[in-house]
Protein backbone atom coordinates (compact mmCIF):
# COMPACT_ATOMS: atom_id res chain seq x y z
CA UNK A 1 0.00 0.00 0.00
CA UNK A 2 1.24 3.55 -0.51
CA UNK A 3 0.84 6.29 1.46
CA UNK A 4 1.05 9.74 1.83
CA UNK A 5 3.07 10.74 4.79
CA UNK A 6 3.58 14.48 5.57
CA UNK A 7 5.28 15.61 2.04
CA UNK A 8 5.32 12.41 -0.45
CA UNK A 9 4.09 8.76 -0.62
CA UNK A 10 5.94 6.15 0.86
CA UNK A 11 5.57 2.24 1.13
CA UNK A 12 3.57 1.17 3.87
CA UNK A 13 6.72 -0.10 5.69
CA UNK A 14 8.48 3.48 4.96
CA UNK A 15 5.21 4.88 6.36
CA UNK A 16 6.66 5.63 10.34
CA UNK A 17 5.71 8.35 12.70
CA UNK A 18 7.72 8.98 15.79
CA UNK A 19 6.24 7.49 19.40
CA UNK A 20 6.51 11.04 20.49
CA UNK A 21 3.93 12.53 18.25
CA UNK A 22 0.87 14.10 20.16
CA UNK A 23 -1.76 11.86 17.90
CA UNK A 24 -0.30 8.93 19.27
CA UNK A 25 0.68 10.12 22.96
CA UNK A 26 -2.82 12.10 23.44
CA UNK A 27 -5.51 11.49 20.62
CA UNK A 28 -4.08 15.21 19.39
CA UNK A 29 -5.08 15.24 15.86
CA UNK A 30 -8.25 15.48 13.13
CA UNK A 31 -9.36 13.28 10.61
CA UNK A 32 -11.96 12.48 7.80
CA UNK A 33 -12.91 9.50 6.02
CA UNK A 34 -14.01 10.15 2.38
CA UNK A 35 -15.12 7.86 -0.40
CA UNK A 36 -14.94 7.28 -3.71
CA UNK A 37 -17.61 5.57 -6.18
CA UNK A 38 -15.72 4.83 -9.02
CA UNK A 39 -12.91 7.94 -9.52
CA UNK A 40 -15.18 9.88 -8.42
CA UNK A 41 -14.96 11.06 -4.71
CA UNK A 42 -18.33 12.10 -2.72
CA UNK A 43 -19.03 15.10 -1.38
CA UNK A 44 -15.35 15.82 -1.55
CA UNK A 45 -15.19 19.39 -0.64
CA UNK A 46 -17.36 19.22 2.26
CA UNK A 47 -15.21 16.74 3.84
CA UNK A 48 -12.19 18.66 3.39
CA UNK A 49 -14.02 21.79 4.80
CA UNK A 50 -14.95 19.30 7.89
CA UNK A 51 -11.47 18.62 8.16
CA UNK A 52 -10.40 22.27 8.09
CA UNK A 53 -13.19 23.22 10.81
CA UNK A 54 -12.18 20.70 13.30
CA UNK A 55 -8.25 21.24 12.80
CA UNK A 56 -9.42 25.37 13.64
CA UNK A 57 -11.45 24.22 16.03
CA UNK A 58 -8.14 22.60 18.41
CA UNK A 59 -6.21 25.52 16.79
CA UNK A 60 -3.88 23.07 14.29
CA UNK A 61 -3.03 24.36 10.88
CA UNK A 62 -3.14 21.96 8.42
CA UNK A 63 -0.12 21.89 6.00
CA UNK A 64 -1.24 21.34 2.75
CA UNK A 65 -3.05 24.11 0.82
CA UNK A 66 -6.83 23.07 -0.24
CA UNK A 67 -6.30 23.26 -3.33
CA UNK A 68 -3.51 20.67 -3.37
CA UNK A 69 -6.13 17.74 -1.55
CA UNK A 70 -7.66 17.06 -4.83
CA UNK A 71 -4.74 16.12 -6.52
CA UNK A 72 -3.69 13.88 -3.57
CA UNK A 73 -6.43 12.11 -2.81
CA UNK A 74 -6.64 10.94 -6.53
CA UNK A 75 -3.00 9.59 -6.42
CA UNK A 76 -3.28 8.04 -3.28
CA UNK A 77 -6.10 6.15 -5.18
CA UNK A 78 -4.25 5.67 -8.44
CA UNK A 79 -1.26 4.39 -6.90
CA UNK A 80 -3.02 2.15 -4.63
CA UNK A 81 -4.89 1.04 -7.78
CA UNK A 82 -8.30 1.87 -6.37
CA UNK A 83 -11.33 4.48 -7.54
CA UNK A 84 -11.48 2.33 -10.58
CA UNK A 85 -14.91 -0.14 -12.23
CA UNK A 86 -13.95 -2.69 -10.04
CA UNK A 87 -13.35 -1.05 -6.51
CA UNK A 88 -14.64 2.24 -4.83
CA UNK A 89 -11.86 3.86 -2.66
CA UNK A 90 -11.97 4.31 1.27
CA UNK A 91 -9.93 7.27 2.19
CA UNK A 92 -8.49 8.30 5.34
CA UNK A 93 -6.77 12.04 6.06
CA UNK A 94 -5.22 11.95 9.88
CA UNK A 95 -3.44 15.53 10.25
CA UNK A 96 -2.08 14.99 13.90
CA UNK A 97 -0.30 17.63 16.24
CA UNK A 98 3.10 16.16 15.51
CA UNK A 99 6.06 16.16 17.95
CA UNK A 100 6.81 19.15 20.47
CA UNK A 101 6.11 21.01 23.00
CA UNK A 102 2.50 22.93 23.13
CA UNK A 103 3.02 26.08 22.37
CA UNK A 104 1.32 29.60 20.87
CA UNK A 105 4.29 30.94 19.27
CA UNK A 106 4.24 29.33 15.47
CA UNK A 107 8.06 29.37 16.38
CA UNK A 108 8.11 26.61 19.07
CA UNK A 109 5.22 25.06 17.69
CA UNK A 110 5.40 21.42 16.23
CA UNK A 111 5.26 20.75 12.68
CA UNK A 112 1.65 18.79 12.44
CA UNK A 113 1.80 15.46 10.86
CA UNK A 114 -0.40 14.15 7.50
CA UNK A 115 -1.17 10.68 6.54
CA UNK A 116 -3.27 9.82 3.21
CA UNK A 117 -4.32 5.98 3.43
CA UNK A 118 -6.66 4.70 0.22
CA UNK A 119 -8.25 1.39 1.08
CA UNK A 120 -10.41 -1.10 -0.87
CA UNK A 121 -14.08 0.28 0.53
CA UNK A 122 -16.13 -2.55 2.21
CA UNK A 123 -19.63 -1.60 2.72
CA UNK A 124 -21.59 -3.65 5.08
CA UNK A 125 -23.03 -7.31 3.86
CA UNK A 126 -26.26 -6.92 1.80
CA UNK A 127 -27.80 -9.33 3.66
CA UNK A 128 -27.53 -6.52 6.51
CA UNK A 129 -29.47 -4.13 4.44
CA UNK A 130 -31.97 -6.28 3.47
CA UNK A 131 -32.65 -7.82 6.92
CA UNK A 132 -32.40 -4.38 8.60
CA UNK A 133 -29.67 -4.50 12.15
CA UNK A 134 -30.08 -4.20 16.04
CA UNK A 135 -28.58 -1.92 18.46
CA UNK A 136 -27.95 -1.14 21.91
CA UNK A 137 -28.32 2.45 23.72
CA UNK A 138 -25.05 2.81 25.45
CA UNK A 139 -24.41 3.52 29.06
CA UNK A 140 -21.38 5.66 27.76
CA UNK A 141 -22.84 9.03 27.49
CA UNK A 142 -21.71 11.26 24.11
CA UNK A 143 -19.12 13.54 25.35
CA UNK A 144 -20.12 17.16 26.98
CA UNK A 145 -19.84 19.82 24.24
CA UNK A 146 -18.16 22.11 26.54
CA UNK A 147 -15.49 19.67 27.11
CA UNK A 148 -14.92 18.32 23.72
CA UNK A 149 -16.84 19.19 21.15
CA UNK A 150 -18.65 16.09 19.03
CA UNK A 151 -18.52 18.62 15.77
CA UNK A 152 -14.33 18.08 16.20
CA UNK A 153 -14.04 15.05 14.37
CA UNK A 154 -10.70 13.85 16.55
CA UNK A 155 -8.20 11.23 16.40
CA UNK A 156 -9.03 11.46 20.11
CA UNK A 157 -11.94 8.70 20.03
CA UNK A 158 -12.44 6.67 23.03
CA UNK A 159 -15.96 8.19 23.53
CA UNK A 160 -17.30 6.24 20.53
CA UNK A 161 -14.88 3.21 21.31
CA UNK A 162 -16.05 2.86 24.99
CA UNK A 163 -20.05 2.80 23.56
CA UNK A 164 -19.22 0.68 20.61
CA UNK A 165 -17.59 -2.02 22.92
CA UNK A 166 -20.57 -2.20 24.66
CA UNK A 167 -22.27 -2.84 21.16
CA UNK A 168 -19.60 -6.00 20.93
CA UNK A 169 -20.35 -7.21 24.39
CA UNK A 170 -24.09 -7.26 23.23
CA UNK A 171 -23.41 -8.70 20.11
CA UNK A 172 -25.49 -5.96 18.07
CA UNK A 173 -24.55 -4.15 15.37
CA UNK A 174 -23.55 -1.02 17.01
CA UNK A 175 -24.70 1.48 19.88
CA UNK A 176 -26.35 4.84 20.14
CA UNK A 177 -25.21 7.59 22.69
CA UNK A 178 -27.47 9.68 24.85
CA UNK A 179 -26.32 13.40 25.74
CA UNK A 180 -25.72 15.22 28.98
CA UNK A 181 -29.27 14.92 29.66
CA UNK A 182 -30.91 12.01 27.99
CA UNK A 183 -31.17 13.11 24.73
CA UNK A 184 -30.34 10.79 21.72
CA UNK A 185 -27.75 12.00 20.27
CA UNK A 186 -25.97 9.48 17.42
CA UNK A 187 -24.07 6.18 16.93
CA UNK A 188 -20.56 5.72 16.97
CA UNK A 189 -19.84 5.93 13.55
CA UNK A 190 -23.07 7.23 11.89
CA UNK A 191 -25.92 9.51 12.56
CA UNK A 192 -29.35 8.39 13.44
CA UNK A 193 -32.75 8.75 12.66
CA UNK A 194 -36.61 7.52 13.20
CA UNK A 195 -39.91 7.50 11.48
CA UNK A 196 -42.94 8.22 13.25
CA UNK A 197 -46.80 8.64 11.23
CA UNK A 198 -44.91 9.25 8.05
CA UNK A 199 -42.65 12.07 9.35
CA UNK A 200 -38.93 11.95 10.11
CA UNK A 201 -37.03 12.31 12.91
CA UNK A 202 -33.55 13.24 13.77
CA UNK A 203 -31.49 15.04 16.92
CA UNK A 204 -30.42 18.24 16.18
CA UNK A 205 -26.78 19.40 16.16
CA UNK A 206 -27.32 21.13 19.70
CA UNK A 207 -28.01 17.65 21.02
CA UNK A 208 -24.05 16.92 20.57
CA UNK A 209 -23.01 14.90 17.56
CA UNK A 210 -21.03 15.08 14.21
CA UNK A 211 -22.96 17.10 11.58
CA UNK A 212 -22.59 14.03 9.42
CA UNK A 213 -22.35 14.87 5.83
CA UNK A 214 -24.99 11.97 4.28
CA UNK A 215 -26.83 13.35 7.44
CA UNK A 216 -27.42 16.61 5.42
CA UNK A 217 -27.59 14.82 2.13
CA UNK A 218 -30.47 13.20 3.76
CA UNK A 219 -32.83 15.58 5.05
CA UNK A 220 -32.22 17.12 1.82
CA UNK A 221 -33.54 14.04 0.05
CA UNK A 222 -36.16 13.68 2.15
CA UNK A 223 -37.11 17.37 1.55
CA UNK A 224 -37.56 16.19 -2.28
CA UNK A 225 -39.16 13.20 -1.07
CA UNK A 226 -41.97 15.48 0.34
CA UNK A 227 -41.54 13.74 4.04
CA UNK A 228 -41.99 16.17 6.50
CA UNK A 229 -38.89 16.69 8.49
CA UNK A 230 -38.29 17.32 12.33
CA UNK A 231 -34.76 18.11 13.91
CA UNK A 232 -35.04 18.21 18.19
CA UNK A 233 -34.53 16.59 20.81
CA UNK A 234 -35.97 13.22 21.62
CA UNK A 235 -36.03 10.89 23.63
CA UNK A 236 -34.98 6.79 23.54
CA UNK A 237 -38.46 6.27 24.19
CA UNK A 238 -39.68 8.24 21.16
CA UNK A 239 -37.25 5.95 19.55
CA UNK A 240 -38.66 2.89 21.16
CA UNK A 241 -42.06 3.51 20.01
CA UNK A 242 -41.15 4.39 15.97
CA UNK A 243 -42.56 2.53 13.31
CA UNK A 244 -38.98 2.87 11.04
CA UNK A 245 -35.26 3.89 12.31
CA UNK A 246 -32.02 4.43 10.26
CA UNK A 247 -28.39 5.01 10.51
CA UNK A 248 -26.41 7.15 8.19
CA UNK A 249 -22.73 7.48 7.33
CA UNK A 250 -20.60 7.88 4.07
CA UNK A 251 -19.89 4.16 3.59
CA UNK A 252 -22.68 2.82 4.58
CA UNK A 253 -25.44 5.28 3.26
CA UNK A 254 -28.51 4.13 4.81
CA UNK A 255 -28.69 1.24 6.75
CA UNK A 256 -31.94 0.07 8.81
CA UNK A 257 -32.48 -0.67 12.06
CA UNK A 258 -35.15 -3.25 13.20
CA UNK A 259 -34.72 -3.41 17.05
CA UNK A 260 -33.19 -1.37 20.09
CA UNK A 261 -32.44 -2.64 23.35
CA UNK A 262 -34.09 -6.31 22.53
CA UNK A 263 -37.02 -3.98 21.65
CA UNK A 264 -38.41 -4.18 17.86
CA UNK A 265 -38.83 -1.27 16.01
CA UNK A 266 -41.88 -1.12 13.71
CA UNK A 267 -42.42 -4.32 11.94
CA UNK A 268 -38.82 -5.47 12.96
CA UNK A 269 -37.92 -5.31 9.21
CA UNK A 270 -36.39 -2.26 7.00
CA UNK A 271 -39.19 -0.07 6.49
CA UNK A 272 -40.88 1.41 3.61
CA UNK A 273 -39.77 5.16 4.16
CA UNK A 274 -36.08 3.60 5.13
CA UNK A 275 -36.26 1.96 1.64
CA UNK A 276 -37.52 5.20 -0.29
CA UNK A 277 -34.89 7.31 1.36
CA UNK A 278 -31.91 5.08 0.06
CA UNK A 279 -33.45 4.09 -3.28
CA UNK A 280 -33.55 7.87 -3.57
CA UNK A 281 -29.85 8.18 -2.28
CA UNK A 282 -28.70 5.85 -4.61
CA UNK A 283 -30.34 7.08 -7.39
CA UNK A 284 -29.38 10.49 -6.82
CA UNK A 285 -25.65 10.09 -5.27
CA UNK A 286 -23.96 10.95 -8.25
CA UNK A 287 -24.98 14.54 -7.67
CA UNK A 288 -22.79 14.90 -4.74
CA UNK A 289 -19.56 13.38 -6.79
CA UNK A 290 -16.70 15.65 -8.03
CA UNK A 291 -16.80 16.22 -11.39
CA UNK A 292 -15.37 13.99 -13.82
CA UNK A 293 -10.95 15.10 -15.05
N1 LIG B 1 -21.16 10.52 13.68
C1 LIG B 1 -19.93 10.05 13.96
C2 LIG B 1 -19.48 9.98 15.39
C3 LIG B 1 -19.08 9.61 12.93
O1 LIG B 1 -17.85 9.14 13.22
C4 LIG B 1 -19.55 9.67 11.59
C5 LIG B 1 -18.72 9.24 10.48
O2 LIG B 1 -17.63 8.75 10.61
C6 LIG B 1 -20.84 10.16 11.34
C7 LIG B 1 -21.62 10.59 12.42
C8 LIG B 1 -21.39 10.24 9.94
O3 LIG B 1 -20.72 11.23 9.22
P1 LIG B 1 -20.64 11.22 7.63
O4 LIG B 1 -22.02 11.10 7.12
O5 LIG B 1 -20.03 12.55 7.31
O6 LIG B 1 -19.79 10.06 7.24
Amino acid sequence: MWIFLNDRFVTEQDAKISVFDHGFLYGDGVYETIRSYGARIFMRDHHLSRLHRSADAIGLTVPIPPSEWPRLLHEAMDRNQLGNDQTDAYLRITVSRGVGEIGLDPALCQTPTVVIMAKPLHPPAAELYQRGVSLVIAQTRRNLPSALSPQIKATNFLNNILAKREAIAARVFDALLLNWEGHLTEGTVSNVFFISQGRLYTPSVECGLLDGITRTILLQMAGELKIPVHEGRFTPEELLHADECFLTNTSMEVMPVVSVNGQSIGHSTPGPLTRQLHRHFIDNRSRFLEPLG
